[in-house]
């Protein structure tokens, strides 16, 4: 039998209902902090994704050269398009540009639940604002935008990578060193952190205050640290605003400061957040974000840029694992014509029907009348038109409301009234 590659998925009409409203219900939102939606190709040319993320990235995607030797990946996520598209195409567009996006990204990963080898991304870029309230609005634009979806239990986590870059300042951790503890902090892998600080010559009470330091969820733990370091003041005073902002005027206020989020260290800057489902255990991260630079790496004149990426296959996930109730696929009206003599009328029905806004579909089995409720039901028929020949002698059908079981009997010309108010 032949199946699916690794690490893809197929989804059935019943999954499909589930992504389409979570995408609906995204796209609303992003619109209604007025963001435009961005399409850009599947795949681009390679050197994007080095460009961004080093060499080292091809063993993680599915790069190819295709038939022209030209050299091409699929693309591993959709920031990097987005802003060689605005590079390309959108620079002379008034700022702030808001712009959003949903698409299929590919990465070579090792497939687990809620880590696929195709997997969807819903996410924005916000270009051409950098002030605390731009900031403050893109983390409440990713935290209402999972909330209105339906999840309950939500947490976000907002590091600081200026912050961050200050730390290894102030510990004298130089690059190489950070290229070992990078990992581990990313990975919260603080006892294997620890003996990697002392290999640094970081250890006792000074390994201690930086391990404390990523951890804490105290900011003034932090900014009693940094508190004759006039770059860090500063930045954190703007995070301050940010933080009030976020949580007096977006109402967000399940969020925890953890200054060892560690993201894109070589464009990412100043705020960057992750926003976790704890109900999904070990892949639980639903969404992550922040400000970066990378407009001037593919040759456009740098602006503020800021955005963030939301995992939609985990978000599903995670509203499974909350018990959520999505909306269900019914079916407006399900026709059956008594004998074949009624499928002129049925079928003329049906188009009617349909021409209203109304999902119709009527039985082509030509099955008995028991067969035919039963299949209706099976398809979750929110009504049943019975045609039969005594009833269409008058002009008449027979309308079942399959919740109830009632049936009445309805004219021709007001069923579409009869459905819409009962
Ligand atoms: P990233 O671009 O790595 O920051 O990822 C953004 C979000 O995409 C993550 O928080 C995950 O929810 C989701 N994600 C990343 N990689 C995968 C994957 N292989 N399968 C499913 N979702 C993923």
């Amino acid at each position: 039998m032949l199946q699916a590659p690794r690490g893809t998925r197929d989804f059935t009409p019943g999954e499909m209902q589930k992504r389409r409203y979570i995408e609906h219900t995204m796209a609303t939102t992003f619109r209604s902090f007025g963001y435009g939606e961005i399409q850009t190709p599947t795949f681009e040319n390679l050197e994007l994704f080095t460009a961004k993320s080093g060499g080292s990235i091809i063993d993680e995607i599915y790069a190819f050269t295709d038939k022209g030797g030209r050299q091409l990946a699929l693309r591993p996520e959709l920031t990097a398009p987005v802003i060689r598209c605005y590079v390309e195409r959108l620079q002379m567009e008034p700022k702030p540009l808001k712009l959003y996006y949903f698409g299929n990204c590919y990465r070579y990963d090792r497939p687990q639940k809620g880590r696929y080898r195709e997997f969807q991304q819903a996410g924005c870029e916000l270009i051409g604002a950098d002030t605390p309230e731009a900031m403050a609005e893109l983390l409440g634009c990713a935290f209402t935008l999972l909330k209105n979806v339906g999840l309950q239990n939500i947490r976000m986590n907002i590091g600081n990578l200026t912050l961050f870059n200050r730390l290894f300042a102030h510990f004298k951790l130089e690059k190489p060193a950070q290229k070992t503890l990078l990992p581990l902090i990313d990975k919260s892998l603080f006892d294997d952190l620890r003996v990697a600080l002392g290999d640094c010559d970081l250890s006792g009470e000074a390994g201690d205050q930086f391990i404390n330091l990523l951890q804490t969820a105290s900011l003034d733990e932090i900014k009693e640290f940094f508190h004759k370091d006039d770059i860090a003041v500063q930045e954190l005073t703007t995070m301050e605003t940010v933080l009030d902002l976020l949580r007096n005027a977006f109402q967000v206020t399940d969020y925890e400061i953890k200054l060892g989020i560690v993201r894109g260290l070589d464009y990412y800057k100043g705020i960057v957040f992750e926003i976790d489902a704890p109900v999904l255990g070990a892949e639980k991260q639903l969404c992550g974000g922040g400000s970066y630079e990378l407009v001037s790496l593919f040759g456009g004149t740098e602006v503020p840029t800021a955005g963030f990426a939301v995992g939609f296959d985990r978000t599903i996930l995670a509203l499974e694992a909350e018990g959520f109730t999505f909306p269900s696929p019914a079916l407006d009206v399900y026709i059956i014509p008594v004998n074949p003599e009624m499928v002129l009328t049925t079928i003329t029905i049906a188009q009617q029907l349909r021409k209203e806004g109304i999902s119709v579909d009527f039985d082509q089995l030509r099955r008995g009348m028991g067969k035919s409720l039963k299949y209706a039901a099976a398809r979750n028929a929110l009504k049943v038109i019975i045609v039969g020949l005594k009833e269409l002698e008058q002009q008449s059908v027979t309308l079942r409301d399959m919740k109830t079981g009632t049936q009445e009997i309805v004219p021709i010309t007001r069923i579409h009234s009869t459905l819409k108010h009962p």
